[in-house]
Formats: structure tokens, sequence, C-alpha cells
């Protein structure tokens, strides 16, 4: 599989004994929901129950295609609603593709919650951008 923005392979890491695709040249990740539901077992937090809206949001990224779907042009989803994070999602397969910098916003925010500067209405969702931004950093760091 090629990474939908530079086209390089990309490569397969493992966490957990689960395997996650990364993009070495720009930090993006491509996680299928069921992967990401098996990851998240600990976190008790279940993708599938939380909200992904179905409205179009924009962001500075083109939309990607997907690398199951022959080429389908994947959504813009504000990934967990509370977030303004932007991630691709497609519809069709239940792939999400990450961007290095969507994965930032997500660290970057997670830090505010623990100091306490932004209040989470919703722990189960908070939950699961916590486990995806733990992946992502085992991953890269
Ligand atoms: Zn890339
Ligand atoms: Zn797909």
């Amino acid at each position: 599989m090629k990474c939908p923005r530079c086209k390089v392979e990309l490569t397969r890491k493992m966490f957990e004994n689960h395997p996650v695709d990364a993009c070495g040249k720009c930090g993006g990740l491509w996680v299928h929901r069921h992967q990401l539901n098996e990851l998240l077992d600990e976190s008790h937090g279940d993708v599938e129950s939380s909200s992904i809206d179905s409205r179009e949001h924009k962001d500075k990224f083109p939309a990607a295609k997907c690398l199951s779907c022959d080429n389908r042009i994947m959504k813009k989803i504000n990934f967990m609603e509370f977030s303004d994070i932007i991630i691709d999602y497609c519809p069709g397969c239940g792939s999400f593709w990450i961007d290095g910098q969507e994965l930032d916003m997500m660290h970057d925010y997670i830090r505010r919650v623990e100091e306490g500067s932004h209040l989470v209405k919703d722990r189960s969702a908070y939950s699961i951008l916590a486990r995806l931004s733990q992946i992502a950093y085992r991953i890269y760091h």
C-alpha cells in the first residue's frame, strides 16, 4: 500500500501485536476501523458506537483516496465530534487516514486535557483519542 499523500510505500509497524501501516515520510497513519477497535479494547472505547458524523468538513489537506476501495474518495470527518481534528474516513471499508499533523493535534489536545485547561464531556470518546495518540507516539518515537 502506498501513502495517499506522498505515494511512498507504507511501512507495516506492530503495536501490541496489531499491524498498523505508517508513512515514514509524512508521519501519517493508516488504520482500519476493526484494527482500531481491537487496539482500543483496553480503553473500553468503541469506534463503531462513537459518533462519526456524516457532514463534510474541510481542512487544508486535499481529500485522500482509499487504499482499499479502488481509489474511492474518502470523507473528511470531525473525529470524535468534540475535537477539531479532521481526519479522512472511508465509509466503504471503514479505514481511517490520519495525517502526521493531525496526530500532532491529537497529542496537543490530550496535553491540554491533562493539564486541566480543557474539559472533556465524553470520557469514552476521549479514551479513544488518547489511545490513538499513544499508538502513534509509540510508532514514531
Ligand atoms: Zn506519506
Ligand atoms: Zn475504503
